[in-house]
Parts: C-alpha cells; sequence; structure tokens
C-alpha cells in the first residue's frame, strides 16, 4: 500500500471516530447520565428540589461547555498559505505543499497542510491544534475532566444501588475474569455498570493528566512539540502567556465558548 494510500485511510478512519465522539458517544454519556443515573440517584438517595435542580443547572453548564468546545476546536480551519512570498529570504520551502514555511510553521502530514504555530495534531478531533484554538482544545480538556470527575462521584453510588454488598468481589471479577471461574455469578448489566465505572475513573486520570500537560506548556509559553526544550520556556511571562492561549477576555471565554476573546499578539522577535 502506497504512503498516501495509508495516510488517505487513516485519515477517514480519524473522521469517523470523530463523528462517532461528536455525534455518539457525547451525547450518549450525557443521555445515560440524565436518563438513567439521575433518577435512579434522586429516588435512591432522596435528594430534594433545591439540590437537584441545582446540578441540572450544573451539568448543563458543563455540557454546554464541553460541547462548545469541542465544536470549536474542529471548526477552527488550520491556517495554510498557498500564496508564494519571495520577500523573506530565511523562509525554508515546504516541500509537501510548495510554499514558503516561516519559521514558526510546521507541516502536518496527517492534515497535508502548513499550520502555523502548530502545537500537535489531536486524533480524537481529527484537527491539528494551534494557536487559535488550542484555547478551545484546553477548556475542552478542563471541562471533560470536571464532568468525568462529577459522573464518577455519580456513578459509584448509582452501581452501589445495583449491589448488595458484594460490589468489591464483583470488582475483583471484572479485574481478573479468570476468577469468574471460583465467583460463579453470571455476568448480568450490573457487572457491565461496574465496567463502566473503571472506564469512567479511567478517563477522568487520562484527561486530567492531559490538562496538567498542556497548561503547564501554555504557562511556559511553548507548544506541545517543545515541552522539553527548557531552554524556549518563558515562565516568568505566564501572564503574557496565558493571554496567548485564552485571550484578554479570558474570564468569559473560560464560562463560555460562545464569547469571542482575542489573543494577546506576539511581540516582533517572537
Ligand atoms: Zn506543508
Ligand atoms: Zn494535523
Amino acid at each position: 500500500m502506497s504512503h498516501s494510500k495509508k495516510t488517505r485511510l487513516y485519515r477517514l478512519f480519524e473522521k469517523f471516530q470523530c463523528y462517532i465522539l461528536v455525534f455518539i458517544i457525547t451525547p450518549g454519556f450525557y443521555v445515560f447520565e440524565m436518563s438513567v443515573v439521575r433518577p435512579t440517584i434522586v429516588d435512591t438517595y432522596e435528594i430534594g428540589t433545591t439540590k437537584h435542580v441545582f446540578h441540572i443547572i450544573l451539568s448543563t453548564f458543563i455540557l454546554h461547555n464541553v460541547v462548545g468546545n469541542m465544536l470549536m476546536s474542529i471548526m477552527f480551519d488550520s491556517w495554510s498559505d498557498k500564496s508564494n512570498n519571495d520577500d523573506d529570504d530565511d523562509e525554508k520551502q515546504c516541500e509537501n505543499c510548495d510554499v514558503n514555511r516561516p519559521k514558526n510553521v510546521w507541516h502536518c502530514k496527517t492534515c497535508g497542510v502548513c499550520v502555523l504555530k502548530r502545537d500537535h495534531h489531536c486524533f480524537f478531533f481529527a484537527k491539528c491544534i494551534d494557536f487559535r484554538n488550542k484555547r478551545y482544545y484546553i477548556l475542552y480538556l478542563i471541562y471533560v475532566t470536571i464532568s468525568l470527575i462529577y459522573s464518577t462521584y455519580y456513578n459509584y453510588y448509582y452501581v452501589s444501588s445495583k449491589f448488595e454488598g458484594d460490589m468489591i468481589i464483583a470488582a475483583f471479577r471484572i479485574i481478573n475474569p479468570m476468577l469468574r471461574f471460583i465467583i460463579p455469578e453470571p455476568m448480568g448489566f450490573k457487572d457491565l455498570y461496574l465496567l463502566f465505572l473503571f472506564i469512567n475513573i479511567g478517563l477522568a486520570v487520562w484527561s486530567g493528566w492531559l490538562v496538567v500537560f498542556h497548561m503547564k506548556n501554555a504557562v511556559r509559553g511553548v507548544t506541545a512539540r517543545e515541552y522539553r526544550s527548557t531552554e524556549l520556556f518563558k515562565t516568568s511571562q505566564w501572564r503574557k502567556n496565558l493571554l496567548k492561549v485564552f485571550g484578554t477576555k479570558w474570564y468569559l471565554a473560560i464560562i463560555c465558548p460562545l464569547v469571542d476573546s482575542p489573543l494577546l499578539e506576539n511581540e516582533k522577535d517572537d
């Protein structure tokens, strides 16, 4: 199989899983939490109206930020300048795109374009993360982590309401399927819910780790590809660095993905 055919197939797969994430996993997760977990928790633990309404508002707010930031990250068009501009001598040529490539532009083999201030290529969004959609990408990760911790807490109570004290044994049965022979209880929906809880915890840890990694880079003013280049770190300018990612209206950006937040311009020497 030729290289380009392989890339095209990979690209198709990547876009397909992005569709699944946007149209099935994200809404499916929310619908499951709201229509299955929520009523059980409200009944089993006798949640009062005020607390119930608070949780509905809170979960709607989180959903709005998860979906909004996800769509904004995906919809941003990666920068690619097709116009040839011969003035600048230190610009290198990109052999793939056949354009001049300034210092802060990198070519993405998956997207097949040159991207200005490229951070990394995100498989889940089938998209390059660059200086313009980084704000949405990081906020997406933050809100996903919040929602995963939030849901893990209630999913734990939901799953324990299904078990009568045999939850730990069932947990061992999922971790080690061989124990099935020693603990001969047939696998039911209960075990599936427990497995779902495990996935929930795993995803929370993973997304939390990604938040720490990307926030560290944002504070240091470097891209994901430069995370080891200590000589590029500008940690003392952390305020400026954050304004370059979240924009001057960061206080609105962090609560609403629809708000425009102009990014702090780079100085000439950058
Ligand atoms: Zn290129
Ligand atoms: Zn890319």
